[in-house]
């Protein structure tokens, strides 16, 4: 059995979709702090805090688990920066809380949530996962913490691990299931549905004066489903004996910020009013992954690499839920 933290997050509510379709066992284990009870659907449910040791070990006692996976941690940059503190206990104290109740009881199997963060201002373009590691805020830190964590008790204790480094996480389920409802939003394609859908004044596009053909920022947009479908190939790999493992989800290709605004006119069939502000701090002008590594080794192959088709996910979630999830 699967313990699926943070499964009722954005990325961890698909994955969990995924290993209802696949029918593997698994229980959530979620706080609900900034995950949506409604997005657990009809999986297995525990409430609990990877912070607080207790709760960890009452689950961990409870059910057959021979997988971990993470997904419960905080993401936001700025916030990162704001209040490292927070990151730091969420992300790095309470994974280890996490490694240590498991270990405790001989599991030895962990799918971890890292991050493009972990690479800093790259130094080269695509991005391979070998690239110099220099996170350039605490958010990047704590992920690139828990990689070298993972690296140790791979090499002392046999706890073996992939880390999954995500670009940028976009879209929602196709099907229109489940979708990206986070209080406050800070993701470009939902903060441009929200202007198209004039629930908010306009868009911000922060920055027009980089290195950039258009001037804007370069991202990797990669659909949510692909996502989940890159842990089940983890979790796969793991299961058949696999070695540790980091490995980039990116579609390959980069969008900028104008291009991901004029896919969301066409896909929503109207123009919106977009602004132009200044830059956000510690935004690199280009973020594109390398991922021919997932490709390779874990036979990953993202269906949605298009960013027009994860913009039309995230507008069906979007009108079919204005105000996200019931809470
Ligand atoms: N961005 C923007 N306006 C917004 C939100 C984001 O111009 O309201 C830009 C941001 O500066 C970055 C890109 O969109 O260049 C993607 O930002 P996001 O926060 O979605 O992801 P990140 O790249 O920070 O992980």
């Amino acid at each position: 059995m699967i313990l699926v933290c943070g499964g009722a997050g954005y990325i961890g509510s698909h994955m969990i979709k995924l290993l209802r379709a696949e029918g593997i066992d698994h229980v959530v284990f979620d706080n609900l702090e900034r995950g949506n009870a409604p997005a657990v659907k009809d999986s297995r449910f525990e409430k609990g805090d990877l912070r607080n040791r207790a709760d960890i070990a009452r689950v961990l006692d409870q059910y057959p688990i021979s997988l971990v996976m993470h997904f419960a941690a905080y993401i936001e940059v700025g916030e990162s920066v704001k209040d490292p503190s927070a990151f730091w206990e969420n992300n790095v104290i309470a994974v280890w809380n996490l490694l240590e109740e498991s270990r405790k009881r001989d599991i030895k199997q962990i799918v971890f949530s890292s991050t493009a963060a972990v690479y800093g201002e790259p130094s080269m373009i695509p991005i391979p996962e070998d690239h110099p590691k220099n996170p350039a805020n605490p958010y990047g830190e704590t992920k690139l913490a828990v990689e070298r964590m993972l690296g140790g008790y791979n090499d002392a204790y046999g706890m073996r691990s992939v880390c999954l480094r995500y670009f940028n996480a976009c879209g929602a389920d196709p099907a229109g299931e489940l979708g990206e409802d986070h209080r406050p939003e800070t993701h470009l394609i939902p903060r441009v549905l929200l202007a198209a859908a004039g629930r908010a004044p306009e868009i911000t596009v922060f920055g027009t004066d980089y290195e950039t053909p258009d001037g804007t920022c370069i991202r990797d947009y990669v659909h949510v489903s692909d996502i989940a479908d890159a842990h089940l190939l983890a979790i796969r790999y793991l299961e058949n004996g696999g070695e540790s493992n980091q490995f980039n989800l990116g579609s390959g290709n980069g969008f900028s910020v104008k291009e991901v605004i004029s896919a969301a006119k066409e896909v929503v069939g109207h123009d919106f009013p977009v602004g132009y502000g200044s830059r956000r701090a510690g935004d690199p002008a280009r973020l594109i992954a390398d991922s021919a590594k997932a490709r390779q080794v874990l036979g990953w192959e993202p269906k949605f690499d298009d960013v027009k088709v994860c913009v039309q996910h995230a507008w069906n979630w979007m009108q079919a839920n204005p105000d996200g999830y019931p809470r």
